[in-house]
C-alpha cells in the first residue's frame, strides 16, 4: 500500500501542521515521533526539554485518539527505524516540517536525507515558521514573513491513519538515555491544550501588563506571554498566536491604549523570533564560531573555571544575578533583560566565552530555541561586530528593576536579613553587622573579580578590537547576511499586520 511518514519533530500539534496535512491529502498516513539518545547526549540537552517533550507527546496522543489517529512513539536512531519500517512496509515520502536545530539535528538531517535519497522516498519538508530555507538575501526576508504568517491556517485534516508493524515501546524515562539532572520543580508543563491556555490567559487578562512589565524580574513571570516552550516545540503554531492576537487585538476598544501597545510589542518579539532563527539557519556555523571571526581569540584562551563555577552555582556575590540562577534553576525560565544581564555578566566582568554559558543556558531554559539561543549568546557577548556592545550592570540593573529588593530577597534566604542599605552590595557590610544578621560563615558570596574594574577592562578589550581596521572591514558582510532591513526599507507599511517596523529598527537588531 501506498502511504506516506509524518516525522513529528519540534512540531507537537495536529492543527496548522502542513506537513500532516499535505500527507493527509494525498493517502493513509503514518505519524511518528522518534527519541533520539544519541541527541540527549549533546551538552546543550538537558532532562527539561525530554520532560516537556513527553508532555505534550501524551497530550498530542489523546488529542490524536479522539481524530481517529494513532501517534507512534518510538526511539532509536531515526535512519534505522526508516530503513527497518521502509524494509517491513515500503513508504513513498517522508513528510516533515524543516528544523533549525542544533548541529547535531542538522547533521542527522542530512543523513536522513542521504538515506531517502538512497531508498528513492521523496523527502518534503515545509516551513513552519517565517524563516526561509536557502535564502539568498535579506531584503525580500519581512514579505516572505507576512505571507507565511498571514496564509490560512490549516484545519485539522481527516487522517487515514497506519500503524507501525511492530509493537512500540512504552515511552522512555529521561534516566534511559543518562538524564539525571535536576527537572524544575516549577516550569511550566507541556502539551498543545496548556499552550492554548496560556495563549488566552496572556491575551485576554496579562497582555495588559506586557507594556512596562517585561524587563522587571518581579513582574516579568505574568506579563510577559510565557508561550516560548509552546513555541520551541511546536505545540502552538506560530501563524495562530500571531492571527489569533491581531483578532484579539482588534476586537479592543480604542481606549484599551495600554492593552493594545503590549500586544504590539508582543508582535514585534514575534518578528524577532524568526529573524533570529534566520541567521543560523543561514549560518549554522554560528553555534560554534564567532558571527564575525575577527573576534577569534578575544577569550578562547583565558578561561576561567572559578568564575564559571561561581556563575553557574549561583555564587558571584551579585545578589541580582544570584537570584536569577536561583529562580533559572526551579522554573527553567527567566526574562529577556535578565538573560541578557546575565550573559553580560559572564562575558564582560567574569570574561567567559560564550559557547559553555551558551551550552549550560541552554539546559537551563525550557525554550531552549536554538536559533534564538546562540544567536542571542553571541549578541550579548559583542560577538556579532554589528550591534551595539551593551554591557549590564547587575548593581544598576537591581536598583533599576528590583529597587526594594523583593526579588532578590524571594530567591536568596541570604539577604532576608539584610538591611536595606546594604541591599544592592552586601558583601560592603561590616563584618560585626553580617554576624548580627545571622549570616553564618561563607553564607554570604564574594565575588570572583572586582566589577567596575573588570567590567573597564572588558570594555577596552572590547572597544580596542572594534576599532582595528580589518575588524571594521568585516562588518558590512555580516550586515548584509544578518542585518535586518526592517528600518531601511519599511516593508511593513500598509501590511495587514500591526505595524512593528518602528520598534524592530530600535531595538538594534
Ligand atoms: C542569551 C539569551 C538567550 C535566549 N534564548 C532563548 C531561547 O533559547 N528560546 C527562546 O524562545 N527565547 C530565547 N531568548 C529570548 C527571550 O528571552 C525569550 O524568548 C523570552 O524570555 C521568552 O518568554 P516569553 O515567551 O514570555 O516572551 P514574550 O516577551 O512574551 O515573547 C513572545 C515570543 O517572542 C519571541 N521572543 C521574545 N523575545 C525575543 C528575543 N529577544 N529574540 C527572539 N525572539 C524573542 C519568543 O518566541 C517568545 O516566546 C533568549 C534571550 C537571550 C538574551
Amino acid at each position: 500500500m501506498s502511504y506516506r511518514v509524518v516525522w513529528f519533530k519540534r512540531d507537537l500539534r495536529l492543527h496548522d501542521h502542513a506537513a500532516l496535512h499535505y500527507a493527509a491529502e494525498r493517502g493513509p498516513v503514518l505519524c511518528l515521533y522518534v527519541f533520539e539518545p544519541e541527541l540527549w547526549q549533546q551538552p546543550d540537552m538537558a532532562l527539561q526539554h525530554f520532560q516537556f517533550i513527553r508532555e505534550s507527546l501524551r497530550d498530542l496522543y489523546r488529542g490524536a485518539r479522539s481524530h481517529g489517529i494513532t501517534l507512534q512513539v518510538v526511539h532509536g536512531d531515526v535512519v534505522e527505524i526508516l530503513q527497518q519500517l521502509h524494509r517491513q512496509a515500503p513508504f513513498v515520502e517522508l513528510v516533515s516540517h524543516e528544523e533549525t536545530g542544533n548541529g547535531w539535528t542538522f547533521e542527522r538531517d542530512k543523513q536522513v536525507a542521504r538515506w531517502c535519497r538512497s531508498a528513492g522516498v521523496v523527502w518534503q519538508e515545509f516551513a513552519q515558521f517565517g524563516v526561509v530555507r536557502r535564502l539568498r538575501n535579506r531584503d525580500a526576508w519581512q514579505r516572505h514573513w507576512q505571507q507565511h504568517m498571514h496564509a490560512a491556517r490549516l484545519p485539522l485534516p481527516a487522517v487515514q491513519s497506519l500503524t507501525l508493524p511492530w509493537t512500540p515501546a512504552p515511552l522512555p524515562e529521561g534516566t534511559t538515555f543518562g538524564l539525571n539532572v535536576q527537572d524544575p520543580a516549577h516550569r511550566q508543563r507541556g502539551g498543545r491544550s496548556l499552550g492554548l491556555q496560556v495563549l488566552q490567559d496572556f491575551l485576554q487578562q496579562r497582555s495588559r501588563q506586557y507594556r512596562g512589565g517585561i524587563s522587571s524580574p518581579l513582574l516579568a513571570p505574568t506579563a510577559c506571554s510565557r508561550l516560548s516552550p509552546y513555541l520551541s516545540y511546536g505545540c502552538l503554531s506560530m501563524r495562530e498566536v500571531l492571527q489569533e492576537t491581531e483578532i484579539f487585538r482588534a476586537s479592543l476598544p480604542e481606549t484599551a491604549t495600554r492593552h493594545r501597545q503590549g500586544l504590539t510589542g508582543f508582535v514585534s518579539r514575534l518578528h524577532w523570533h524568526c529573524h533570529f532563527i534566520q541567521k543560523l539557519e543561514s549560518e549554522p556555523a554560528i553555534e560554534w564560531h564567532n558571527m564575525h571571526r575577527g573576534y577569534d581569540g578575544l577569550r578562547e584562551t583565558e578561561w576561567q573555571q572559578q568564575h564559571f563555577d561561581a556563575l553557574v552555582n549561583g555564587r558571584t556575590g551579585w545578589p541580582l544575578v544570584d537570584a536569577c540562577v536561583a529562580m533559572l534553576n526551579d522554573t527553567g525560565w527567566i526574562n529577556f533583560r535578565m538573560r541578557a544581564m546575565l550573559v553580560s555578566v559572564a562575558s564582560y566582568p567574569l570574561w567567559l566565552h560564550w559557547r559553555p554559558v551558551g551550552e549550560w543556558l541552554a539546559r537551563q531554559f525550557l525554550d531552549y530555541e536554538p536559533g534564538i539561543h546562540w544567536s542571542q549568546m553571541q549578541m550579548q557577548a559583542g560577538t556579532t561586530g554589528i550591534n551595539t556592545t551593551r554591557v549590564y550592570n547587575p548593581i544598576k540593573q537591581a536598583q533599576d528593576h528590583d529597587p526594594q529588593g523583593h526579588f532578590v530577597r524571594q530567591w536568596l534566604p541570604y539577604m532576608r536579613k539584610v538591611p536595606d542599605v546594604w541591599l544592592f552590595e552586601p558583601w560592603r557590610m561590616p563584618e560585626s553587622l553580617q554576624t548580627s544578621c545571622g549570616l553564618q560563615d561563607k553564607a554570604m558570596p564574594i565575588a570572583p573579580v572586582e566589577l567596575e574594574t573588570a567590567t573597564r577592562l572588558a570594555k577596552q578589550r572590547v572597544h580596542a578590537l572594534r576599532r582595528q581596521p580589518e575588524v571594521k572591514a568585516g562588518k558590512q558582510a555580516i550586515v548584509d547576511k544578518h542585518g535586518s532591513r526592517a528600518h531601511r526599507t519599511g516593508t511593513n507599511k500598509g501590511s495587514k499586520s500591526i505595524n512593528t517596523t518602528a520598534q524592530q529598527g530600535s531595538f538594534d537588531f
